[in-house]
């Protein structure tokens, strides 16, 4: 007999298990590991992942597998083997982790409906609402007002019957193909016989006596500048015939991109290349942290040791931040290696995402350039993974599996014996703490390829503005610097570092600040629709007039939004022509890359914007950066703040000057003593390291310690409170000695949604049972967090603590 093993899509914490189905007759030439296959579960259906087969099975009752969604298996089975390896590393159910290494189209899509048997009368409203159909939507009978006792009793009665579907989501682009269906010689007499009115018709005739392979419908109807029915008279005649042939969504057009050939290395990029290559040759898995300057080619290092590995047959991972996914950096992959590439980022459609998956399943790609998700590429046979400004925090996921790509590029290097590259011009405290180690092997560019001094940094005290009875957003130098630039034909990047700076509505009488109703969290103005917004969920109102607490009218707006710096800069330069870029202005796909080339084709003299300008942008006239507040994510409640503000400083800087034209940087900070900024300017990041480690050693944070936060939530404050802290209790009992678990305290933010949010952290140097132990502790609320709608969340590498 021959069993499989199924893992469930029945995302609950007890069904965290496989289940053995019988394999029946006709699957068991076919069924194999990886693949998604169909299977009864209780009175349902679901999808579920085979990963494995046996021939024993400890249960005697075993039901079938109803159907195989996959002709070859979607998980190879090292992508099986990661996948278990993620939801125990990550403490989450193996359902999702092999759903988060796959495309959203490959996910179950389930649907309930009902079908009736029999002729026999059934009670009025179902009769009604059967209508004379065989089947009906179940939905239709939620909100229908049916009473659920008689669908009860007509299924008893046996008259009708509930269908669990399960539907696969895959969707397949086909394109319609036209060709002739009769010899030449055929259509020559038909044309003849034409009427001479028919005069499309006819030119369609003439065209595929010419030429009588297939054309694309869509192609001949432009060509033709005709409809479909000239060609459907003479499909009708029976002259012409379609036929459908599926595509693949392309997204980008390969032959747009200039070929470019690999550049002779300067003798940094030689030094840090060649043990790469070594590895590469002797099939040998190294970490390598390339540490190079903004400008120092590191991007050229990683297309020469790709293009070593595509020759010896071998495949490539590339991820890149999400936000540098910019068409730039597209068009250096495709520019060098064309029609081997696959990009994948979230601003592909779904449809889209899947045919590049494709690609990279059926081998017609070698590299795939790729945003976190990018790191399961089911390549059966990787000979780099490289991750590009590894330090970044997008490559941590933030819901279930909360798992960050460079551990996961990693474990799957190890798994190909291939070198894992990370590169950063500032790498995360832990990569180059691991590197000073020796775990890592460090390679530093400290060069700019093009031997341009980094542009100069001057960091401006705004507290003397201050003083100066300058109370603008702007320092009298950043103004005339701007204005120097304009008059120079040049452009100008204005940053606001706008995190923890949104704007708040505040009663300026009383002090009154309006918050979401369902968060404790402030609302944010937004001008162009007047209304007052919750960025936690999804409520929002008016701009009040009055103050709802003691009614005056001085009601105000407060912080700086990029709307509000907008205006106030076109006050204060009206000449110059500023383009905003902000979560607001590049929500729509395409807004993004549409914003960009208005700056690069000169459309705009400044950009300003939030975080995603400082990233991998490359303009030639760009020749002045100012940064408007680089102390606001300073005092957040985040251990890693200093080294997140000396990163973005270190970013932007790098924008300007990056060519011909000499740059300039303007930093404007209320504390200018702070190291991160002082060295940021300095671009001095080994002194940066030396001193932030020494305070992370002294509180205790990583990379000298590990976290792991657990959040608990609840609509009612009091069991979310008790529950928190029970759960310190119970890992205080498992833990070590030199282990701390701190709280229960409230979440930075308190609450969201409604839900009343505590959290304990545990800072731990060895925990070898650690996993265990919190699965062990939480494990008791199992109850709880089925019935009473309680959430438990565990996060093994937390990034986001405020
Ligand atoms: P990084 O990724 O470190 O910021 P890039 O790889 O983007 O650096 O290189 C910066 C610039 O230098 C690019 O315009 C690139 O084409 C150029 N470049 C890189 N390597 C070389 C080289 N060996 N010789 C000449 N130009 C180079
Ligand atoms: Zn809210
Ligand atoms: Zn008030």
């Amino acid at each position: 007999m021959m069993i499989a093993n199924v893992i469930v899509d029945v995302p609950a914490i007890p069904i965290n298990q496989t289940f053995d189905y019988r394999i029946p007759e006709r699957f068991q030439e076919v069924l194999q590991p990886g693949m998604r296959v169909i299977v009864p579960f209780g009175p349902r259906k679901v999808m579920g992942f085979v990963t494995g087969k046996t021939s024993k099975s400890s249960y005697d009752k075993l039901k079938d597998i109803a159907d195989v969604l996959d002709l070859t298996p979607v998980l190879t089975s090292e992508l099986l083997d990661l996948g278990r390896w993620l939801a125990e590393d990550t403490l989450s159910l193996y359902i999702t982790a092999f759903q988060a290494m796959l495309p959203q189209v490959l996910k179950a899509n389930y649907k309930k409906e009902l079908e009736r048997l029999s002729e026999a009368p059934l009670p009025e409203e179902l009769e009604s609402l059967f209508a004379g159909r065989d089947f009906v939507p179940y939905v239709e009978i939620e909100t229908s007002g049916v009473h659920y006792n008689q669908v009860q009793k007509a299924i008893q009665d046996g008259d009708v019957t509930v269908h669990y579907l399960v539907k696969s989501r895959v969707t397949r682009k086909l394109v319609t193909y036209i060709k002739p269906s009769r010899d030449v010689h055929l259509l020559e007499e038909a044309y003849r016989d034409l009427s001479n009115r028919a005069k499309k018709q006819k030119e369609l005739l003439a065209y595929f006596i010419e030429r009588p392979d297939e054309t694309e419908l869509s192609a001949l109807l432009k060509k033709f500048g005709t409809t479909r029915s000239a060609v459907n008279s003479l499909i009708d005649k029976q002259l012409l015939e379609t036929s459908q042939k599926e595509i693949y969504r392309n997204p980008y057009d390969d032959q747009a991109f200039e070929q470019t050939e690999a550049l002779k290395l300067t003798e940094q990029q030689e030094l840090a290349i060649e043990p790469i290559k070594q590895d590469i040759r002797e099939n040998h898995h190294n970490v390598f942290l390339v540490h190079g300057v903004t400008g120092s080619g590191k991007t050229e290092i990683y297309l020469q040791a790709i293009q070593d590995v595509i020759a010896k047959g071998q495949e490539a991972i590339v991820l890149v931040p999400e936000i540098s996914l910019t068409p730039q950096m597209v068009r250096r992959f495709k520019g060098r290696f064309g029609s081997s590439v696959a990009v994948m980022h979230s601003a592909l459609s779904n449809g889209e995402k899947y045919d590049e998956w494709r690609r990279i399943h059926q081998k017609e790609v070698q590299v795939v350039v790729g945003a976190r998700s990018a790191i399961f590429a089911p390549f059966e046979n990787i000979g780099i993974i490289i991750i590009d400004e590894e330090h970044e925090n997008s490559y941590k996921q933030e819901d279930q599996p909360r798992y960050h790509a460079r551990d996961v590029a990693i474990r799957r290097g190890q798994n190909h014996q291939c070198p894992v590259i990370l590169g950063s011009a500032t790498p995360s405290l832990e990569s180059y703490a691991r590197a000073q180690k020796g775990v890592y092997k460090l390679s530093t560019l400290s060069k700019r390829t093009n031997d341009k001094a980094m542009p100069h940094v001057e960091i401006v005290d705004m507290r003397n503005e201050l003083h100066a009875g300058n109370r603008s957003m702007f320092s009298r130098s950043l103004k005339e610097k701007v204005e120097q630039c304009l008059s120079r034909g040049e452009q100008t990047v204005l940053l606001l570092n706008r995190r923890g700076y949104s704007t708040f509505v505040m009663c300026r009488e009383c002090g009154h600040v309006k918050e979401c109703p369902h968060c404790d969290i402030a609302l944010t103005f937004h001008k162009n629709s007047n209304q007052l917004k919750c960025h936690y969920c999804a409520y929002e109102e008016p701009m009040p007039t009055y103050c709802p607490s003691c009614s005056s009218d001085l009601i105000r707006f407060f912080g700086t939004g990029t709307q509000r710096i907008e205006e106030a800069l076109t006050k204060l330069i009206p000449e110059a022509r500023v383009l905003r870029m902000d979560v607001d202005t590049t929500r729509r796909k395409g807004a993004h890359e549409k914003l960009l080339n208005q700056f690069a084709n000169k459309e705009a003299d400044i950009l300003l914007g939030t975080q995603m300008i400082a990233k991998g942008l490359d303009f030639e006239n760009v020749t002045l950066v100012g940064v408007l507040t680089a102390d606001s994510m300073l005092h957040l409640p985040d251990f890693r703040s200093a080294e997140k503000t000396f990163q973005l400083l270190t970013q932007v800087s790098g924008r300007a000057g990056r060519h011909d034209l000499p740059g300039e940087v303007i930093v404007q900070t209320y504390t200018p003593e702070h190291y991160s900024i002082e060295l940021a300017s300095q671009y001095d990041y080994e002194k940066f390291y030396q001193n932030e480690m020494r305070v992370r050693k002294k509180f205790q944070y990583p990379p000298f310690v590990f976290l792991a936060l657990i959040t608990v939530s609840h609509q009612n404050h009091v069991t979310a409170a008790q529950t928190a802290q029970r759960i310190a209790k119970g890992l205080w009992n498992h833990i070590q000695t030199e282990t701390v678990v701190l709280g229960p305290t409230p979440s930075p933010i308190p609450r969201i949604k409604d839900r009343y949010r505590y959290q304990c952290m545990v800072k731990y140097k060895q925990e070898p049972n650690l996993r265990a132990s919190i699965q062990q502790v939480i494990r008791q609320f199992d109850d709880q967090v089925r019935k009473d709608d309680l959430q438990i969340t565990v996060d093994m590498q937390p990034y986001q603590l405020i």
